[in-house]
């Protein structure tokens, strides 16, 4: 074979993408990529320069002699990748096959040459096809080629599975030769940990917030209907059976059983007491049925609110917010039928005025 002998890739085939007849059409080649071992692509300069602006710069090149051959070196890569670039820049198509043996190579190419379209394809292909054996290849590729979202996924998968990760010739190599990136990792890692530890608390919190939602629905209803043992005096116990948050409702029943009853009261240094109050008294400053509500205390609060005429503290307002915030939540996550039954039972608690207890 001769030094300069173009190879397999010969124009009249489809390799370029195009029919054998589109492709007959072409003018002769007027450049050649010198791919390694010495392979030669023969290819248009035209079209070269219209699908890559980097390309186009080192064709717009002035030569040293106007007759001197038109060459463009494509060095590093294996000659099939090249031939694959080349082809994609013909034709604006990769065949699954090709980008799967040659993601890691288009990808660098797509990006040293400004390929766009190849270089969104090719991250998409190497992200699908990520193994505990290649996620640091591609990870170095990825934030070399500036591919923020293969490089996030790549840093999840190892962060995900490290143990195994770490025993890969990649991570070695990694270790020995690029410790910056080993640094980046583990910060990662370390950022991920905290993340979730700070989901997990809001996850916590807002549960929390949830079940002091619930038991002000379970105190209206509480006070309004009655729910199982306890209900206002004036009303016969229901038949009813336990309402749909019961395990909340429960609670807050032994517990206003309790408060009705304690001797030592919340001035007495009574814990349960004190919580009941406090129940009371979020219901207050969430309740909007003003003088109608039969929540005892509801318009005690109110009123001595006005009358002191100071503003909640800071850290009362927020528990407030956030209280209300779990509760339009909920409600937004419930089927509409349920949302409506809630609905029509806050409208009938506005019917009541007598703020005491069957106990
Ligand atoms: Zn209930
Ligand atoms: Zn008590
Ligand atoms: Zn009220």
């Amino acid at each position: 074979m001769e030094e300069n002998q173009t190879t397999s890739l010969n124009i009249s085939d489809d390799l370029y993408g195009y029919s054998s007849a589109t492709a007959r059409e072409l003018p002769e080649p007027d450049v050649h990529i010198i791919t390694s071992a010495a392979l030669r692509v023969p290819a248009h300069s035209s079209i070269l320069a219209s699908a890559s602006p980097v390309l186009e710069n080192i064709i717009d090149r002035p030569r040293k002699h106007r007759s001197s051959e038109r060459v463009i070196p494509i060095l590093g890569v294996p000659y099939d990748a090249v031939v694959s670039f080349v082809r994609f820049l013909y034709s604006f198509r990769c065949s699954e096959e090709e980008r799967e043996k040659y993601g890691i190579h288009l990808l660098a190419l797509s990006h040293v040459y400004s390929v766009p379209q190849l270089k969104q394809s090719c991250t998409k292909v190497l992200g699908d096809r990520l193994t505990m054996e290649n996620v640091v290849d591609v990870l170095q590729l990825a934030r070399m080629c500036d591919a923020p979202n293969l490089y996030l996924k790549c840093m999840k998968l190892v962060a995900n599975n490290f143990k195994a990760v770490e025993k890969t010739e990649g991570w070695k190599f990694l270790q020995d030769h690029d410790p910056w990136l080993e640094l980046e990792i583990l910060h990662f890692m370390d950022e991920a940990e905290s993340r979730r530890k700070r989901s997990r608390r809001l996850r916590e919190e807002q549960s929390l917030y949830l079940q002091l939602s619930e038991a002000m629905e379970c105190l209206e209803h509480i006070c309004t209907e009655g729910c199982t043992s306890v209900g206002p005096y004036d009303m016969e116990p229901t038949e009813k059976g336990p309402c749909s948050k019961f395990s909340t409702c429960q609670g807050l029943q032994l517990l206003i059983k309790h408060f009705a009853t304690c001797k030592k009261r919340v001035n007495g240094g009574c814990l349960r007491c004190k919580r009941m109050w406090q129940l009371l008294r979020l219901h207050s400053s969430i309740c909007e049925h003003h003088d109608c509500c039969r929540v005892p205390l509801c318009r005690q609060f109110k009123l001595r609110m006005q009358q002191d005429n100071k503003k909640d503290d800071a850290r009362w307002r927020l528990l407030v917010r956030k209280v209300v915030s779990a509760k339009t939540i909920s409600s937004l996550s419930l089927p509409k039928r349920k949302r409506e039954e809630l609905q029509e039972t806050n409208n009938n608690t506005n019917n009541h005025g007598i703020r005491s207890f069957r106990l």
